[in-house]
C-alpha cells in the first residue's frame, strides 16, 4: 500500500512536523524517496547513523541475531549484552553497564542513580541536580525538566523539584549553585540541540574540580557527542577529563533502538536488585547491532576518518563563506559541525535546511540560527565533496 506526505496529518499525533518527501531506501550517505530521487544525507538520523545506512556489519549483525534470538527479558542475562558490557567496560573509564533503549532513558537511569547514591551516602538533602541552561536531556518528563530549555517542559503540570541551571561554559555561574547538598552535576561535552557549543577545555576541568570538592557525582550525556562522533570513542577522552556517570544512545546503535549508561563499579552498587529497570534493554537484537557497531567505529581507521573527514567539511564551508558571508561561526568537534548563520540571516536556518532539500540534499537544524551537520562518521570523500557542491547551491539561492 502507497502513501503520501499527506497521510501523516491524517494519521499521526500533529507533534512532528517531517519534510515534503518520503525517504523508503538508503545505502551508506545516500537516501532515495518515494519518486526515486537520490539524497545525499548529512543528517545521519540525527548522529544516529553512524555508519550510515544499512552498512553490510550491521545488517549482517541484524539478521544474524534475527534468526537466533531476540528478548528475554532481564529475568536472564544473554551473551550479545555481555559481550557488548565487556567492550564497552574495556574501552572506557566504566567499571559497569546498564542498557535501555534512548537518550532519555540513558539520562534517567543516570540521574537516578546519582540521587540514589548521593542520598545513601549523605542524606536525604543531598539530590539538588544542576544542569546547563540551553541544554537538552530527552523528553520524558524529569530529564525534560532536567534539560534547560523550559519551552520544552512548561505546560505539563508540577515539575520535579530541587533543579538548577547554570550559564553553559561560566565557571562562576556554576560554582555560586553548587554546595554539599548537590548529588549532581550533568552536562553535555559539546551541547547538540542548543546549537553545536563545545565546551571549553577550562570549563570541563573546573566542573570536575568543583564536583569533586563537594562530592557531587558529574554526568556527561554524551548521547550525541559519543560512539566516535567526535574522533575519540567519547568527547570525554578527547577533553581528558572523567565523569563519575556517561550516558550514550543514538550513535551506539547505528540506528537500532540501543542507550546504555556508564559508571564505576562503586556507584553501580547503588543501584541493588529492583531499583531500577526496564523490559527491553540489553535484549539481545539491539547488543547484537550494538556490538558489530563498536567493532567497526571503535578502531584507529575510523576515528582518525572522522578528525580527517572533519577537515575537509571544516574548509568546504570556509570556502562557502568567503564567498557569501553567510556564516558567523563554523564549531563542533569532530563530525559533529555547527554553522551559526550572520546576523544578516539571523532566525533563518530552516529556509537555509528548504533550500537544501531542492539540490537533493539532507542537513539539520540545532535551534533557528544554526545549520547542524551531522553525517555518517564513514561518509566516502566524495559524498562529503558532492553535499558540499550541493550545499553551496543552496547557500547561492539563500543569499540572493
Ligand atoms: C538526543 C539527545 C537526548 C535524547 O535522546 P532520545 O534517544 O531522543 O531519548 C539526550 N541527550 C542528548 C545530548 C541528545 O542529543
Amino acid at each position: 500500500m502507497s502513501h503520501t506526505r499527506a497521510d501523516f496529518d491524517q494519521y499521526m499525533v500533529p507533534n512532528y512536523a517531517p519534510a515534503a518527501f518520503v525517504p523508503v531506501r538508503g545505502a551508506g550517505s545516500r537516501v532515495w524517496d518515494q519518486d526515486g530521487r537520490e539524497y545525499v544525507d548529512l543528517t545521519g538520523g540525527i548522529a544516529v547513523n553512524a555508519l550510515g545506512h544499512c552498512h553490510p556489519a550491521l545488517v549482517f549483525a541484524l539478521n544474524e541475531q534475527g534468526s537466533k534470538l531476540w528478548h528475554l527479558s532481564n529475568a536472564f542475562t544473554n551473551e550479545p549484552a555481555l559481550d557488548l558490557a565487556q567492550k564497552l567496560v574495556d574501552a572506557t573509564f566504566a567499571g559497569r553497564v546498564f542498557f535501555c533503549n534512548s537518550g532519555a532513558e540513558a539520562n534517567e537511569a543516570a540521574l537516578k542513580l546519582a540521587r540514589r547514591a548521593a542520598i545513601e551516602r549523605f542524606g536525604d538533602k543531598k539530590h539538588k541536580v544542576l544542569s546547563a541552561l540551553n541544554s537538552f536531556h530527552g523528553r520524558t518528563f524529569f530529564t525534560v525538566c532536567v534539560g534547560g530549555q523550559p519551552k520544552y517542559s512548561d505546560g505539563f503540570g508540577p515539575k520535579p523539584a530541587g533543579i538548577e541551571y547554570f550559564e553553559y561554559n561560566n565557571l562562576a555561574a556554576l560554582e555560586a549553585l553548587i554546595d554539599d547538598d548537590t548529588a549532581c552535576v550533568i552536562i553535555e561535552p559539546i551541547q547538540g540541540e542548543g546549537g553545536v557549543v563545545p565546551a571549553t577545555a577550562a570549563f570541563i576541568a573546573g566542573v570536575r574540580a568543583l564536583c569533586d570538592r563537594h562530592h557531587a557525582f558529574l554526568i556527561f550525556d554524551e548521547v550525541q557527542s559519543g560512539a566516535g562522533r567526535t574522533g575519540s570513542l567519547y568527547a570525554y577522552q578527547e577533553f581528558g577529563v572523567t565523569p563519575d556517570i556517561l550516558t550514550s544512545a543514538k550513535g551506539i546503535g547505528g540506528g537500532f533502538p540501543l542507550g546504555c549508561m556508564l559508571t564505576t563499579h562503586d556507584i553501580a552498587k547503588h543501584l541493588a536488585v529492583g531499583t531500577h529497570g526496564t523490559t527491553y534493554g540489553g535484549n539481545p537484537l539491539a547488543c547484537a547491532v550494538g556490538n558489530a557497531l563498536l567493532d567497526v567505529v571503535n578502531t584507529p581507521v575510523v576515528l582518525a576518518g572522522v578528525k580527517a573527514k572533519r577537515a575537509l567539511f571544516v574548509a568546504a564551508l570556509n570556502q562557502i563563506n568567503e564567498k557569501y558571508a553567510v556564516f558567523a561561526d563554523v564549531r563542533g568537534m569532530g563530525l559533529l559541525i555547527g554553522a551559526e548563520l550572520s546576523p544578516a540571516f539571523a532566525g533563518r536556518a530552516k529556509d537555509l535546511l528548504n533550500l537544501a532539500v531542492k539540490e537533493s540534499l539532507m542537513i539539520l537544524m540545532a535551534g533557528p540560527n544554526v545549520i547542524r551537520f551531522a553525517p555518517s562518521l564513514v561518509i566516502t570523500d566524495e559524498d562529503i565533496q558532492e553535499a558540499m557542491q550541493r550545499f553551496e547551491r543552496a547557500v547561492a539561492a539563500f543569499t540572493v
